[in-house]
């Protein structure tokens, strides 16, 4: 097992990307707290845990520091360190475009969506730092394709995970040498992901349109159209970026986890179909 012993703490880590890496990481020998805003869910994931023994849940919301400060305290009374903050908790804007929103619409989902992906993960790091000091720990955000290319969200979701990127990097600056600060830029995946509530989004689900994916439907465009959208088979890249042994020297990078978009052609975006 790669991360014996190690401490985590994963906001959102009730569902999702989350989730599957909670479960990975305590195959990997870790324990670790989920956090997040659904206190059934968070309860449903800790049962359904491969050991339910090593992990805690806290409740609370990502853009309340004070919330993030009793995580983190709980964590470490816990399991006497923290060596590891996953900043995951996030929501999308199902891809809204610019002129679909009025400007008191697009007013209330700038600061409900920035609130939790951008200062969400801020708020995260900064209530964590002392404690990864203290272990020579390490941060990974999630981030997306949207941290990079464009139409994975709206003009809100593309700049909070651009905006993301330059939180990770800016980190990894200034808590270096003593704390790694890395992302993990996934693509598409099937979860729970939901939308503001501003645009009366909050019970929409990413999943439903996956559900609704009709088996003759053209493949997405990106070069790997036919890897998993299974969020467990994007938690080997987590497992990478927390172990001290397998990722020692590496801080202030993206890993994208996405089929290959930034190396899709123009032409057809798999150069190999025919092979
Ligand atoms: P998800 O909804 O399954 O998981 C997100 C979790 O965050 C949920 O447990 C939710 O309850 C929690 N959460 C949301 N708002 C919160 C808040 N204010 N306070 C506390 N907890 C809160 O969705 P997911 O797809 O697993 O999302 C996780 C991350 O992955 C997000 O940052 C998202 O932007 C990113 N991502 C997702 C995809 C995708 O296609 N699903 C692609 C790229 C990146």
């Amino acid at each position: 097992s790669w991360l014996p012993g190690y401490s985590v703490l994963i906001t959102g880590g009730g569902s999702g990307i989350g989730r599957a890496v909670a479960d990975r990481f305590v195959t990997e020998g870790a324990s670790v707290a989920i956090f997040g805003n659904d206190a059934a869910q968070l309860a449903e994931a800790a049962a359904g845990s491969p050991d339910p023994s090593r992990v805690l849940t806290v409740e609370g919301d990502v853009r309340s520091s004070a919330d993030l400060h009793r995580a983190v305290a709980a964590t470490v009374t816990r399991f006497g360190r923290l060596d590891t903050l996953v900043a995951n908790a996030g929501i999308w804007d199902f891809q809204r475009q610019l002129t679909r929103l009025d400007a008191a619409a697009l007013e209330a989902t700038f600061d409900e969506l920035f609130s939790v992906n951008v200062k969400g993960y801020l708020l995260a790091a900064e209530a964590a730092w002392r404690e990864l000091v203290k272990t020579r720990g390490s941060i990974i955000m999630t981030l997306s394709n949207a941290s990079f290319h464009v139409n994975g969200g709206g003009p809100v979701y593309t700049a909070s995970k651009h905006a993301a990127l330059g939180l990770m990097r800016e980190l990894a600056y200034e808590l270096a040498p003593k704390v790694r600060v890395n992302g993990v830029a996934c693509g598409g995946m099937n979860t729970d992901l939901r939308g503001p509530a501003s645009l009366d989004m909050g019970e929409r689900s990413i999943g439903a349109s996956f559900a609704k994916k009709r088996p003759d439907a053209p493949p997405p465009v990106i070069p790997l159209h036919d890897s998993s959208t299974d969020p467990r088979d994007f938690t080997g890249s987590y497992v990478l970026l927390a172990s001290r042994e397998q990722s020692g020297p590496i801080t202030g990078q993206a890993i994208s986890v996405d089929g290959g978009i930034g190396v899709r052609g123009f032409g057809s975006p798999a150069g190999g179909d025919h092979l």
